[in-house]
């Protein structure tokens, strides 16, 4: 039987199917027992999440590092917390079950970080939140659904991040979600664990143990397949395994065609636990960390020190390669719940990127201090998207110059970094020359520059076959944006899509584009091809 769902990450994958048990629903009624036998389980259940947070600290250790570890380090001091537990305990011995009492427990320890005047402990709400969801599905016994005796494809209603990071690499062939949006953190590290991906798909109880081949370049998962399409898809796995072997060679060092000319090659990230695995793929930096994606998720923006950590952990991964930070590129199809603004008829062509951050400065000063605080930590670069015109760059740059000022008077440690502009809208590509006596690099984001230039909305799938990167007017651009950019002696990147089309990498380079940055699974394949291209002539 063959069953059609989105594709997420490439790959095939073949073995059996394990359907993992749904994870606890909030608000389902719980039935107690009597206050000892509640506080007899309470206990049984914490001893449990204790064992997996230290679980994900020893693998977010061994795959990601330190600064990674550190969160589910955190995460076990606050299972062991006194007045967390009395507070549990309390509601227990009041009759309420186990699973109520760590809920609300919960719910009134995130609400008081919350409320707390310090950024950094208003961060925390977030990790009370997730402890005691750990600590309820250690309760519920859903934290065993990830415990695997063989290899298989996993398939479940939704992933979490945490329960990705915490898989046991071997023993996951590939993943099946009902639930996965393509940009959501959970899709983004399936791909830098290059896991063959599907979503759309409602797992069923029956497919347990049954047989089955995902094929993440089609979005098909077939049950009991035989025959040529077993065949087929073996063979793919079987050629897919020999050439990632194959690009071993490329992890280290740049890039460099037949001809001698060294390209960089660096990843696009969207978290920071991506920084160490892009470090571990060969990415000569990172060429674009979409930092929107670090609140859109969440009841409210990550403060100056939590955004410092977050920007830090990503530099030291990256061990002295250059990563480039781009400011918040809210609006448009990114709306997170906690900003009014942007909500405009057309939010693609409304408050989004660098116009939002000049009108919400309260906002854009925090990220600007924190990515100045984080810089002494690596090689760090600042990026603002979505440019229009000159004054938006003049404007940043002051509100960046005003942020390092106030810093040194408080004797806060910072670094230099160097400001790029996204060369996304056509205006930008337009004035590239005038842009660059104001930018240190350019980034071309092919993504927004092709949905402006061509009139099309980059999300709507109607349009499928229509919005093509490669048109000449999207081209023409991207020509004019790089000898804008060099006339100015500035170096001119690309981080959209088209620079992990293959078949575009031989122009883009003979257009002159000095970087490629691409989705970290893309970095050792878009090397390979680089050594393979002659530009001589
Ligand atoms: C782009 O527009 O090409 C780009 C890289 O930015 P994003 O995809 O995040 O809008
Ligand atoms: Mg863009």
């Amino acid at each position: 039987m063959k069953l059609m769902g989105k594709s997420l990450c490439p790959g095939v994958a073949l073995g059996p199917i394990h359907v993992l048990p749904e994870t606890e629903k909030r608000g389902k009624p719980t039935p107690a027992g009597t206050p000892e036998q509640e506080l007899e389980r309470l206990e049984w259940g914490r001893q449990r999440a204790l064992d997996r947070v230290r679980g994900q600290q020893s693998a977010a250790l061994e795959k990601l590092g330190e600064g990674e570890a550190d969160i589910f380090r955190l995460h076990a001091l606050m299972l062991e917390d006194r007045d967390l537990l009395e507070t549990v305990r309390c509601a227990v011995r009041a009759g309420a079950c186990a699973e109520d009492s760590v809920r609300e427990a919960g719910e009134t320890f995130a609400a008081a970080f919350r409320a707390l005047n310090d950024p950094y402990l208003q961060g925390r709400a977030a990790d009370v939140e997730e402890v005691s969801r750990l600590w309820r599905e250690a309760l519920s016994g859903a934290a065993e659904r990830l415990e695997l005796d063989a290899p298989a494809i996993l398939c479940a209603g939704e992933f979490s991040p945490g329960e990705l990071i915490a898989l046991e690499r071997e023993k996951v062939l590939g993943l099946v979600a009902q639930r996965m949006a393509p940009d959501s953190h959970a899709a983004i590290l399936a791909r830098a664990m290059a896991l063959p991906t599907v979503a759309g798909l409602v797992p069923q109880t029956h497919w347990e143990g049954t047989f089955a081949a995902l094929d993440g370049e089609t979005g098909a998962l077939y049950l009991d397949p035989e025959g040529e399409t077993l065949d087929g898809l073996t063979e793919r796995a079987r050629a897919r395994q020999e050439a990632a072997e194959s690009l071993g060679c490329f992890r280290t060092g740049s890039a460099v065609t037949r001809d001698g000319r060294s390209v960089s090659v660096c990843a696009n990230i969207a978290a920071p636990e991506e920084a160490a695995l892009a470090w571990k793929e060969g990415a000569q930096g990172v060429g674009l960390f979409r930092t929107e994606f670090l609140c859109l998720d969440k009841k409210q923006c990550p403060g100056e020190e939590e955004q410092t950590a977050l920007y830090r952990r990503a530099l030291e991964a990256m061990e002295g390669r250059r990563v480039v930070i781009r400011t918040l590129d809210i609006g448009g199809d990114k709306r997170p719940p906690w900003l009014e603004a942007g909500k405009g008829e057309n939010p693609a062509l409304g408050l989004r990127g660098i116009r939002l951050s000049l009108k919400k400065t309260e906002l854009f000063r925090i990220q600007l201090r924190a990515i100045l605080r984080a810089a002494p930590y690596g090689t760090a670069a600042v990026m603002f998207p979505m440019v229009s015109s000159v004054e938006e760059v003049r404007a940043a740059r002051a509100l960046l110059e005003q942020c390092r000022e106030e810093l040194e008077m408080q004797d806060i440690p910072t670094g230099e970094v160097e400001v790029g502009v996204m060369i996304e809208t056509p205006a930008a590509a337009l004035i590239a020359e005038d842009l660059a006596r104001e930018a240190d690099f350019f980034s071309i984001g092919t993504n927004d520059l092709t949905q402006y230039t061509l009139a099309m909305d980059r999300q709507d799938p109607d349009l499928e076959g229509m919005y093509h990167p490669c048109h000449p007017a999207v081209l023409e651009l991207i020509r004019r944006a790089v000898e804008g950019g060099h006339r100015h002696g500035r170096r001119v990147a690309l981080c959209g899509q088209l620079g992990a089309e293959r078949s575009m990498t031989e122009t883009l380079l003979r257009m002159g584009v000095d970087e490629l940055s691409v989705p970290v699974g893309e970095v050792l394949g878009l090397k390979a091809h680089v050594s393979t291209l002659d530009l001589s002539n």
